[in-house]
């Protein structure tokens, strides 16, 4: 336990504020009314839904006020709680600092009451995918494991129902990182360092520094879990206080590897074959990277490499992360709606047998997509959406052909029309979704329909 921790860990009286309802903020204010906190709740937005979990706070013993951030809601707190999506320079964030009073995020502060060991997952891609496959090696190997955090499953959320031998597999963001004090994992994972919402941290040195954060308070008995195939992610081992496991597709290490067509576990206590690379259910590097990362934290927790290769065998992968929706007239419908990012979207291109029809646009994190331009051989044509379909047209022009469109549904008509047979329709955004949908899966539901309907009008 870090020494800042029982000067922090509220209880029973402690004055604690809340600022923003979306669900993380929601989860810790529920679980600070069951501590006996007196808790205030404040939040900029006033819709009906939010106005529900208000009442059902109120009803706990909070005060809540919507629409409006007001300076006594925070001014007297012994800490500020702040949801993920609640910018560092908004108001009652600048107003706690001011007052020095401790800001920390939703995550952070279940991790100061969680009995069991706790793994961080974090990275630029991937890290949905890692923490659900470690989450079912752990269960596969009768551990008891819950899986939360920037999945969509608020820690605090959990806290009730964890004892000692639970082991908590969060995700964790950059931005969860970015306000943390005293965060430290019993095991910490990076799978990967692209740049990636630079929009809110500016530049990759801060980004990075967000992501340090993950080791920052790491003890020596904690283990860090790195990338030996990704400088960004490798460059940590010199800031993990632990030990460090490694994962790599290319070389043997200490750790998960790709040998001789097998992944390998090949730990200090815990060694032996996962599975050979062709039995894996996702193939392609980047289903690699992921499958060695999960065996190798998995074995970090003592669990046997066979175990993790016989989910590996079976798993196949999240919803809208290259899923095939359809297959119309030989042409493969493609449905990778969470790639938010320039490099995730690489991949799924990378991934295809054939050349792809792109749907790509949204609102831009502040990515530059002329790393695009080498792979116009495998892009066919562009077929951009969204607020920023524009600067993705920019940034390819000369290079891939581009069209644009006002809505999903009409970019997978005019994708349809320049496919050819065994060609993709792929919608990997690199954007957010959040200038045309609710998030990433609504964009992807869109995608599923325009193409049912499709689907509808081909049959003859
Ligand atoms: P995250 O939670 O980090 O956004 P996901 O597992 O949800 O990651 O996958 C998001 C996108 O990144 C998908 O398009 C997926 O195909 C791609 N992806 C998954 N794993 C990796 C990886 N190791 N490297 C690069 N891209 C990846």
């Amino acid at each position: 336990m870090t020494p800042l921790l029982p000067v922090l860990r509220p209880g029973p009286g402690t004055p604690v504020a809340v600022v923003g309802l979306a669900r993380s903020g929601a989860a810790a204010a529920r679980w600070l009314c069951q501590l006996g906190c007196l808790v205030r709740v404040t939040e900029l937005a006033a819709d009906s839904a939010l106005r529900q979990t208000a009442d059902e706070l109120k009803a706990l013993g909070a005060l809540v006020e919507l629409g409006r951030h007001s300076r006594d809601f925070i001014a007297g707190s012994r800490l500020v709680v702040a949801s993920p999506g609640v910018p560092p320079q908004s108001p009652p964030l600048q107003w706690a600092r001011r007052e020095g009073i401790p800001v920390v995020g939703e995550l952070e502060l279940a991790s100061w009451y969680c009995p069991g060991k706790i793994v961080a997952v974090t990275g630029s891609n991937g890290k949905s995918t890692v923490t659900t496959l470690l989450g079912e090696i752990l269960r596969r190997a009768g551990v008891e494991a819950v899986v939360a955090g920037n999945i969509g499953n608020p820690f605090c959320g959990e806290l009730g129902r964890l004892n000692p031998g639970t082991v908590v597999v969060l995700e964790v963001s950059s931005f969860q990182l970015e306000s943390s004090l005293s965060f430290h994992p019993d095991v910490a994972c990076l799978l990967n360092l692209t740049t990636n919402h630079l929009d809110r941290h500016k530049s990759l040195a801060a980004y990075r520094a967000a992501k340090a954060k993950l080791f920052a308070h790491q003890g020596r008995q904690s283990s860090a879990c790195l990338n030996a195939d990704d400088e960004g992610s490798a460059s940590f081992a010199r800031e993990a206080a632990g030990a460090v496991a490694w994962f790599s597709r290319r070389r043997k290490v200490a750790g998960a590897h790709l040998a001789g067509g097998w992944l390998t576990l090949n730990l200090p206590n815990l060694s032996g074959p996962i599975c050979r690379r062709e039995s894996l259910a996702r193939k392609g590097p980047h289903h690699e990277e992921n499958a060695l990362a999960a065996s190798c934290l998995a074995g970090l927790l003592g669990v046997a490499p066979a175990v993790s290769g016989e989910v590996l065998q079976r798993f196949q992968g999240l919803a809208h992360r290259q899923e095939v929706v359809a297959v119309l007239r030989g042409v493969t419908f493609v449905n990778d709606s969470k790639a938010t990012t320039v490099s995730a979207g690489i991949r799924a291109i990378e991934a295809a047998p054939s050349r792809v029809v792109l749907i790509a646009g949204g609102r831009d994190k502040g990515s530059d997509f002329s790393v695009l331009r080498p792979l116009r051989g495998k892009i066919k044509a562009v077929v951009a959406i969204g607020e920023d379909g524009p600067k993705i047209r920019r940034a390819l022009k000369g290079f891939v052909p581009s069209h644009r469109s006002d809505s999903l549904r009409g970019a997978v008509q005019a994708a349809f029309g320049m496919a050819r047979e065994g060609e993709w329709v792929l919608l990997s955004p690199m954007c957010t979704s959040f200038d045309m949908f609710r998030d990433f899966e609504d964009r992807g539901a869109h995608f599923v329909k325009a193409v049912a309907e499709l689907s509808n009008e081909c049959v003859p």
